[in-house]
C-alpha cells in the first residue's frame, strides 16, 4: 500500500479507544492486515477478549473515521478477538497452552460460589471464548451437578485425562472421581499431588480461560494452587452484608499475600425481587460488596439477585444463562462475564508483572545474590544472611515464633546453589549446607 496513504489511516485510527484499556487501537496493535484496493480499504481490529461489549460502537467509529481519508469511499473491516495470554505465565507452565487461571474464591461456603463460576464459565463460552472449568472444591465438588454433567472423564494411553465437555466448556472436578455421598479426609500432599493432577494430567487443550472454583475459606488448596501455577487474577465472590465481608476480606488478604492480583468482586445474593408483586426485598441487604470495593479499590464485576428460578435450574444441572438467557440473572452473568474478561484484558496488557516479583535475580559472587525489583528497587543479600533468615519449620518455631536456628552454627561461606521460583510470590532458595526447606516470600526479601 502506498505508504503516505496507510499513515493517513492509521493517524484517523488513533481516535478510536479501546474503552477498557483507555488507549488507541493503533496503539494497542489492533489493526491488522491492512489493504487497499483502488478506494477501499480492508483491515482487522483484533481485540483482547471476544466479550467486548462495545465491538460494534468501535468497528462503526473506526468506519467513519477511516472513510473521513480523501479517496477512500468504502470499508471492510472485521472484528477479531485473540485473548493474551497472562504475562505471569512462565516457560515452564504446567499448562501452557491455557492462556488465563482464574481462580474463583469466597471467604465461606454457600454464597454461590460455584453457581457463580458455573454460570460465568458458560457465559464466557456465549460469548465466543474457549473456557474450562475446574471444580477444585474438593470437599463439596458440586460443578459436575450445576453443569449437569453426564459423561465421565476418559482415560487416555500415558494417564492422560481427557475432561468431558458440557455446555461448551471443558469440565474436571473430584465428583467424577468419588463414589454418591463418599467423603474424603484431605491432608495437605494429597491436596497438593491432587490439584497438580487437574493442572498437568488433564487434556485442557487450548483454552483462553481456565476458571477454577476454589473451596471456600483460605486452606491449602489455595495455597497449592497459588504454588503451583501462575494465575491471571481472582474473582473473590461475597454476599452483600457486612458479615459476610469480612470473611471475603480474609480470601483478598490471602492473595494480596501470595502475590495473586484481586480481578474483582461479585455480589450474590444482592437483594430479592418477588416474583408475584415485582418488590424489591433486600435481604441481606445489597450495594455491601460493591461499597467494599470501590473503598479498597478493587473492581466490582456486578451484581446477581436472589432468584428461585437460580436456585432450582442449578439444581437440575442447567446454568441459567442457558436455560433463561434473557432473564434478569443471566445478563446479570453475562455482565459479569464480560466485565472480568475486561479485566483480565487490562491486567495481560498493563504487564501486570507485580511491582513486587523480582526482574532479575543473578548471583554477582558465590556470597552474594542480587535481585533488581520490577519497580527499580535493587537488593544485594548476603548468602550467610539470607540462610540464618530461613523462616521453614526446622529453623523458626512455627507455634511461638522463636527462632530454632543458631546463626553461629551457619558456615559463613554458605553459598546458593538453586534457585526455584514458587508460585508468583517466592523464591525457593538451595543452600549448600543442603538445606532448601525455606520459602522467601517477595515482601519478607524486600523486608530484609
Ligand atoms: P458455594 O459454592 O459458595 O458453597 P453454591 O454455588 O453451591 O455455593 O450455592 C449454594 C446454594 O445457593 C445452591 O443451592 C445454589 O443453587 C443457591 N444459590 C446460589 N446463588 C443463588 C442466588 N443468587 N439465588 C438463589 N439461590 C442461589
Amino acid at each position: 500500500m502506498n505508504p503516505e496513504k496507510e499513515k493517513q489511516i492509521l493517524q484517523v485510527l488513533r481516535s478510536v479507544k479501546d474503552p477498557d484499556l483507555g488507549r488507541d487501537i493503533v496503539e494497542l496493535g489492533f489493526v491488522k492486515n491492512l489493504k487497499l484496493e483502488g478506494e477501499k480499504v480492508f483491515f482487522a481490529i483484533e481485540l483482547t477478549t471476544p466479550a467486548c461489549p462495545v465491538k460494534d460502537r468501535m468497528k462503526e467509529e473506526a468506519r467513519r473515521a477511516v472513510l473521513s481519508v480523501a479517496g477512500i469511499k468504502e470499508a471492510e473491516i472485521q472484528m477479531t478477538a485473540r485473548v493474551r495470554p497472562s504475562l505471569a505465565k512462565q516457560k515452564q507452565d504446567l499448562i501452557p497452552q491455557v492462556k488465563n487461571i482464574i481462580p474463583v474464591a469466597s471467604g465461606k461456603g454457600g454464597v454461590g460460589k460455584s453457581t457463580v463460576s458455573a454460570n460465568l464459565a458458560v457465559a464466557l463460552v456465549q460469548m465466543g471464548a474457549k473456557v474450562g472449568l475446574m471444580d477444585a472444591d474438593v470437599y463439596g465438588p458440586s460443578i459436575p451437578r450445576i453443569m449437569g454433567v453426564t459423561k465421565s472423564p476418559q482415560v487416555i494411553p500415558g494417564n492422560r485425562v481427557v475432561p468431558p465437555e458440557e455446555n461448551g466448556v471443558k469440565i474436571i472436578s473430584m465428583g467424577f472421581f468419588l463414589k454418591e455421598g463418599e467423603a474424603v479426609v484431605w491432608r495437605g500432599p494429597m491436596l497438593h499431588k491432587t490439584i497438580q493432577q487437574f493442572l498437568g494430567d488433564v487434556e485442557w487443550g487450548e483454552l483462553d480461560y481456565l476458571i477454577v472454583d476454589l473451596p471456600p475459606g483460605t486452606g491449602d488448596v489455595q495455597l497449592s494452587i497459588c504454588q503451583t501455577i501462575p494465575l491471571t487474577g481472582a474473582a473473590i465472590v461475597s454476599t452483600p452484608q457486612d458479615v459476610a465481608l469480612k470473611v471475603a476480606e480474609k480470601a483478598i488478604v490471602m492473595f494480596n499475600k501470595l502475590n495473586t492480583p484481586i480481578l474483582g468482586m461479585i455480589e450474590n445474593m444482592s437483594g430479592f425481587v418477588c416474583s408475584h408483586c415485582g418488590q424489591k426485598n433486600d435481604i441481606f441487604g445489597s450495594g455491601g460488596a460493591r461499597a467494599y470495593s470501590l473503598e479498597n479499590g478493587i473492581p466490582f464485576l456486578g451484581a446477581i439477585p436472589l432468584d428461585t428460578q437460580l436456585r432450582q435450574t442449578s439444581d437440575a444441572g442447567i446454568p441459567i444463562v442457558i436455560s433463561s438467557p434473557d432473564s434478569v440473572v443471566a445478563q446479570a452473568f453475562q455482565q459479569i462475564a464480560q466485565n472480568l474478561a475486561a479485566q483480565v484484558s487490562i491486567r495481560n496488557l498493563e504487564g501486570a508483572g507485580s511491582r513486587l516479583a523480582p526482574k532479575q535475580v543473578s548471583q554477582p559472587d558465590a556470597s552474594h545474590l542480587k535481585i533488581v525489583w520490577n519497580d527499580g528497587r535493587e537488593s544485594i543479600y548476603s548468602t550467610y544472611q539470607l540462610r540464618v533468615a530461613c523462616q521453614c519449620a526446622v529453623c523458626v518455631d512455627e507455634m511461638s515464633g522463636q527462632k530454632k536456628l543458631q546463626p553461629e552454627t551457619v558456615n559463613q561461606k554458605v553459598f546458593i546453589s538453586g534457585i526455584d521460583p514458587v508460585g508468583q510470590y517466592a523464591l525457593r532458595f538451595h543452600f549448600s549446607d543442603g538445606h532448601s526447606t525455606g520459602i522467601y516470600a517477595f515482601d519478607y526479601l524486600r523486608s530484609l
